[in-house]
């Protein structure tokens, strides 16, 4: 009963994209209700999920979409982009294939969001270290050449996920008040 009657000052949209089973279901699982689960299942059904916190004292109203199973190329629609301000653009650092993808995720996200969109860029699945596929220099450089925010994430451990999402949030609260 968090919401009831509680005055909303901002609403911001933010998207979650990046290949299959890289873990953008459980760091939002993660983030929204503190949940992880080793099982979960291509995501069906709800398109996102809300939480509201306190920013410089304003309530806001993080609306999360998660992908729901339309990691295909060029399978995720204009729909799922249009008004976002946020995005989290997530490989998983074992497998160096879904970090090789980031730039065809980025150059998706750039073509249909707003330009003054904020990005984080997220290697997850930092708990996993001895099977690190992408070093961090890699992804580290990548992140700095094209303007994003980076870090490593833990969706099972929750290693940097409510930082990650606060960072993105608190960067578009400034941008916007
Ligand atoms: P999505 O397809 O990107 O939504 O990926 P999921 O969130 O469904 O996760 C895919 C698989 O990776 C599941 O078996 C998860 O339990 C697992 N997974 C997700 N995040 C992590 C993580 O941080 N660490 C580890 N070890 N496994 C994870
Ligand atoms: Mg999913």
């Amino acid at each position: 009963y968090g919401d009831f009657n509680q005055k909303i000052d901002y609403v911001f949209k933010v998207v979650l994209i990046g290949d299959s089973a890289v873990g953008k279901s459980q760091l939002l699982a993660r983030f929204a209700r503190n949940e992880f689960s080793v099982d979960s299942k291509a995501t069906i059904g709800v398109e996102f999920q809300t939480k509201t916190l306190v920013i410089d004292q304003k309530t806001v109203k993080a609306q999360i979409w998660d992908t729901a199973g339309q990691e295909r190329y060029r399978a995720v629609t204009s729909a799922y982009y249009r008004g976002a301000v946020g995005a989290m653009l997530v490989y998983d650092m074992t497998k160096r294939q879904s970090f090789d993808h980031i730039a065809r995720w980025l150059d998706e996200l750039r073509g249909h969001a707003d330009k003054n969109i904020v990005i984080m860029l997220i290697g997850n699945k930092c708990d996993l270290a001895s099977l690190r596929a992408v070093p961090v220099e890699d992804a580290k450089e990548f992140a700095e050449r094209e303007n994003l925010f980076f870090m490593e994430t833990s969706a099972l451990d929750s290693t940097n996920v409510e930082t990650a999402f606060l960072t993105v949030l608190t960067e578009i609260y400034r941008t916007v008040s």
